[in-house]
């Protein structure tokens, strides 16, 4: 089984399968992150070179299962992994889990993209906490009006340089606390959250922490999911993957 990864999800059914007989398990990092934890057993690390270098790698391993439990927002390996599959005959189960949704006194504007959210940003705060990432960061960056306030932006690892001279940087890597987002929050005096619709546990609190002192959030929706089998949650992954080889 080749198990799309780079998520809490993806190591979570890792070791859940691990013990499993007759499988196995190969896990695939697209490797951009230098420390973050590994799953256990086989890992593989870099890209396949598109749908044909994947579509290649499912062949040399017939019969295959192909879990795609990487991130809501990585689109490319998601597609990559539907025309793969389609082309091999590999089955398929995209594990997405689901995205957030907004108590009633949540400020959310929901944006279809992050070119939205830079278009959107300006008007609503003077002082923007970014949490998109940083290799999304050039959308804010050089957007002609973004780019003429001051913005902070949290990212795992250190972006590109050269960063614009109005750009902080803070290094930080999840699992957040409510404690901890509002004290950053506050001591910077952030007036506006940004994020994608990342969905899970791990960096909710920086919403909760909006809600409690105000803070409008910018919430930039998911790409859609393709892929014709889809689950939320692990357990239903794991479920599917222990059918698989029962029908086999
Ligand atoms: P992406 O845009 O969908 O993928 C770009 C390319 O990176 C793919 O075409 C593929 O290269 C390679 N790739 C991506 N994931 C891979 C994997 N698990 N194994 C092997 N190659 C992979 O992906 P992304 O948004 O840059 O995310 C990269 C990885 O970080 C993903 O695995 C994802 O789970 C994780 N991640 C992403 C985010 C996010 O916000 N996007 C957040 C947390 C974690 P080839 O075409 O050469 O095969």
């Amino acid at each position: 089984m080749l198990l799309l990864g780079g998520t809490a999800e993806g190591r979570e059914l890792a070791v859940r399968l691990r013990d499993l007989r007759d499988l196995r398990v190969v896990t695939s990092l697209a490797g951009r992150l230098e420390d973050s934890p590994l799953p256990p057993g086989e890992l593989r690390s870099g890209g396949f070179g598109g749908v044909d270098g994947l579509a290649a790698w499912l062949r040399g391993c017939v019969p295959v299962l192909v879990v795609d439990a990487t991130h809501p927002f990585a689109a490319q390996i998601s597609t990559n992994a539907l025309a793969a599959s389609e082309l091999t005959r590999a089955p398929l189960l995209r594990l997405r889990r689901p995205g957030w949704t907004a108590n009633v006194d949540d400020r959310w504007l929901r944006v279809p993209s992050l070119a939205a959210a830079a278009d959107l940003l300006p008007t609503v705060g003077r002082l923007p906490l970014l949490t998109t990432g940083r290799q999304d960061l050039s959308i804010f960056t050089t957007h002609p009006v973004c780019s003429l306030i001051d913005l902070v932006a949290r990212c795992v690892e250190p972006p590109e340089p050269p960063l614009p001279a109005r750009t902080t940087v803070l290094l930080a890597r999840g699992p957040y606390t409510l404690a901890g987002e509002r004290a950053l929050l506050r001591e910077l005096r952030i007036d506006v959250l940004v994020t994608k619709d990342s969905g899970g546990e791990a960096t909710r609190p920086k919403l909760d922490a909006a809600r409690e002192l105000g803070v409008p959030v910018v919430m930039v929706d998911r790409p859609p999911s393709l892929a014709p089998v889809s689950v939320l949650s692990v357990d239903e992954a794991d479920g599917w993957v222990r059918a698989q080889l029962a029908a086999r």
